[in-house]
């Protein structure tokens, strides 16, 4: 029996109870987290926690219990049987239930809190094969720095690459590489490792930001600067990073091949310290 948390507690999935006024609900009005447990371990908790904290105080939901977190997490963990396992820890908060209007609940209402853990495939040691990735306007708004539940645009744009049967929808916004639906994108071109710097246009990444650090720890130049569309067909690598598909290998977009279709050397060389990354954090 799937044991999810819900506003206090811990109960079967099935006996959780929305409220139709919920406004996560009615408006998307709430934001998320994600992280990953690696058999015995979260990898980088205190950076997802600051960032639930982030998006949480960027939105004004005042969520006085932020902090349990990680104990919510780890008890998810516990209760479903996965701590030998891997698993993936999904948390959301939105504004709480209140009759629809457009103005926050006067007086506050709590939020709603809800998260589940789930089982995931074991990755790591071999580095995944190169995936093919859409390239598509960025039709989202401008705070995509927050982890908002809100993500139509993302769901929508994620459906039309898996119809094409590929594996993730990369955004262009003024001519520029943002990141994909659910993940950052770095792109190796002229020997140096680019991607768009933190702003507005995208989700600062917890795996982009150790993926940066890694790189700087290895020696290889990194310019955190926006990559433009037009300059696709003269670069060497790409790779995604996320919580979940980690350091993933891009060898196309769309019909275009990069560089000679084949995982390159910095990717490679970026997955392995990656991997001994989440080594090291288990010791
Ligand atoms: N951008 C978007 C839009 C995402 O949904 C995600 C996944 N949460 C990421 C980037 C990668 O973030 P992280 O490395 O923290 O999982």
């Amino acid at each position: 029996m799937e044991i999810a948390y819900f506003n206090g507690r811990f109960l079967p999935k099935e006996n959780i109870c929305l409220s139709p006024d919920d406004r996560g609900f009615l408006f998307g009005d709430g934001i998320y987290e994600v992280m990953k447990w690696y058999g015995s371990f979260f990898f980088d908790s205190e950076s997802h926690l600051v960032r639930l904290k982030r998006s949480l105080r960027e939105v004004r939901i005042n969520w006085m219990k932020a902090d349990s977190f990680l104990n919510i997490s780890s008890e998810l963990i516990r209760k479903n049987d996965l701590e030998n396992r891997h698993a993936l820890v999904y948390m959301q908060v939105t504004r709480g239930a209140a009759p629809r209007n457009h103005s926050f609940p006067d007086p506050e209402v709590e939020p709603t809190v809800y998260a589940f853990a789930r089982e995931i495939k074991e990755t790591g040691s071999v580095l995944p094969a190169g995936v093919s990735v859409l390239l598509r306007k960025d039709i989202r708004w401008s705070r995509c720095d927050i982890k908002s539940v809100s993500l139509l645009a993302n769901t929508l744009s994620f459906q039309e690459a898996h119809e094409r049967g590929m594996k993730e929808c990369i955004f262009v916004r003024d001519g520029v590489i943002t990141e994909g639906s659910r993940s950052n994108i770095f792109i190796v071109a002229g020997g140096i490792l680019f991607t768009h710097p933190e702003s507005g246009y995208i989700l600062s990444g917890i795996s982009r930001k150790n993926t940066i650090r890694l790189a700087k720890e290895s020696g290889i130049p990194v310019r955190e600067e926006p990559f433009p569309e037009k300059d696709l067909t003269r670069i060497q690598e790409a790779f995604i990073t996320s919580t979940s598909a980690e350091v993933t290998p891009v060898t196309s977009f769309d019909t275009l091949q990069v560089g000679n279709g084949m995982t390159g050397t910095i990717t490679s060389e970026i997955y392995r310290k990656f991997q001994a990354d989440i080594r090291a954090m288990k010791e």
